[in-house]
């Protein structure tokens, strides 16, 4: 028998992490992620016992994934099994995290090089991983969120449980889709929710709507701003950018997504296309303000890290780019409520952070400490959000194409990493439409034997 703990993602997109015991006491972990919410409170995933853990296992790089990982390594080692680009993207951006906010952690440097001394790499996604000392096994399969990101099989005491971490199922320009082939009868699936009510419009439209405005910004005179999360995002925008013929315009890339656009480079036998980084201009987030005020000076479309604009050098050239009317901020991914990206799409207003260099030249005089100071926003603002989550129909299509076990027992499957609204639809179109199983929400801390 097999238990399953869900210590995480329950009902919220972040602090995933999922708990698989056997009779032996043998554990598996599948990823250990942060909360994204900014309360310190709540942001790490329940309890386990680092000594019991077999095999932790990483689906992808982002922080609501891989930001509590480190915890696992203060007391313990056990293996933590991921694809070789989420190893390169976990460096940048769990250094970056507690550069940061490390003071905020309960983790340091040293347990950051604990996990990465203990990873496995998985570079072949054909044959099953035995895990050492015990009798379960892995398999890795391609979950077409971003670059590197793993669906899993663990198979252990003659059960096989698929978790799809976050996972698209269609081909975007960067990459491959997920699919539901290939995988061994299954008795449990844990899948994500996190667009479940949603029907996203056809890529190739966004696309080419994203690259109309583009153009329009820069035939009127002005330059674009596109402020990109620095891992696979902003490699898809400069994909696209070069695909659609904007190559000979003057792209600039800064911050982590200049560094990261050349490192995925080296994976890219698994990129479903290549970009071209030749005749692009990188700004070093540590060189001098000078190189980053000539790129801004001169370039026609700027990429830029945060992409919701809550820090990162994007914020440079929106204060710099947005009193133009003649210029163009871009914003490419879902706004989280609250964050200056989705004020400024909502409400047309960009606030300084007080501890931006032009807040003090910028505040009028004599505005006390911390006083608001906005931005007048002139320039064109438009929202393409990309997603790299599967919506609702493609979901379901890909649950009705997996094999699930019919030896009488009820296979289940698990909706995580969704708000309420978004879990509970996707529980209920698959109990309408796929027979003999069981959807379930689970709750945080809930146990379910398998
Ligand atoms: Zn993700
Ligand atoms: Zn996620």
């Amino acid at each position: 028998m097999v238990k399953l703990e869900t210590i995480g993602a329950c009902r919220e997109v972040g602090r995933s992490a999922f708990k698989l015991t056997n009779d032996d006491g043998d554990q598996v972990i599948l990823d250990y992620g942060l909360s994204m919410k900014d309360d310190a409170k709540d942001n790490f995933p329940g309890d386990v016992e680092p000594r019991r853990i077999k095999a932790v296992v990483c689906s992808h790089a982002h922080i609501d994934h891989s930001g509590a990982l480190p915890y696992l390594y203060i007391s313990a080692r056990p293996n933590c099994y991921m694809s070789s680009a989420t190893r390169m993207f976990i460096k940048y951006l769990l250094e970056d995290m507690l550069h940061i906010s490390g003071e905020k952690l309960p983790f340091e440097d040293i347990e950051l090089k604990n996990l990465m001394k203990a990873t496995q790499v998985v570079n072949d996604y054909t044959t099953a991983i035995n895990v050492p000392g015990t009798k379960a096994s892995l398999k890795f399969y391609d979950a077409g969120h971003i670059p590197g990101s793993v669906m899993v099989v663990v198979s252990i005491d003659g059960k096989n449980v698929l978790y799809t971490g976050d996972m698209n199922a269609i081909d975007t320009r960067i990459q491959w889709a997920a699919k539901s082939g290939g995988f061994p009868p299954l008795d449990a699936v844990i899948i994500e929710s996190t667009y479940a009510k949603t029907v996203h419009p056809p890529r190739i439209e966004t696309e080419q709507k994203f690259i109309q405005v583009i153009k329009e910004v820069l035939d009127g005179g002005g330059q674009v701003l596109i402020p990109a999360f620095g891992v696979a995002r902003s490699q898809e925008i400069l994909s696209i950018l070069q695909q659609y013929g904007l190559q000979k315009k003057k792209i600039v890339l800064d911050g982590m997504a200049r560094g990261i656009s050349i490192d995925l480079l080296k994976y890219q036998g698994d990129l479903r296309s290549v970009y071209s980084i030749d005749k692009v201009t990188m700004v070093k987030t540590s060189r001098t303000r000078f190189e980053r005020e000539k790129a801004m000076e001169t370039g026609d479309i700027i990429i830029a890290p945060s992409g919701m604009l809550k820090g990162g050098t994007a914020r440079y050239y929106a204060e710099n780019f947005l009193e133009n009317p003649k210029n163009g901020v871009i914003l490419v991914s879902f706004q989280v409520p609250g964050t200056p990206g989705r004020v400024l799409l909502e409400e047309h207003r960009y606030e300084l952070n007080p501890d931006e260099e032009s807040y003090q030249t910028r505040a009028p005089p004599g505005a006390a400490k911390g006083a608001k100071v906005e931005i007048p926003v002139k320039a064109r603002v438009e929202h393409f959000p990309f997603s790299s989550h599967s919506d609702g129909p493609t979901l379901l299509s890909f649950i009705k194409g997996l094999p699930f076990k019919t030896n009488g027992s009820e296979p289940k499957v698990f909706c995580i990493h969704g708000d309420s609204d978004n879990c509970d639809h996707l529980a209920e179109i698959v109990t309408e439409h796929v027979k003999g199983v069981t959807a379930v929400v689970p709750k945080m801390g809930d146990e379910f034997t398998i």
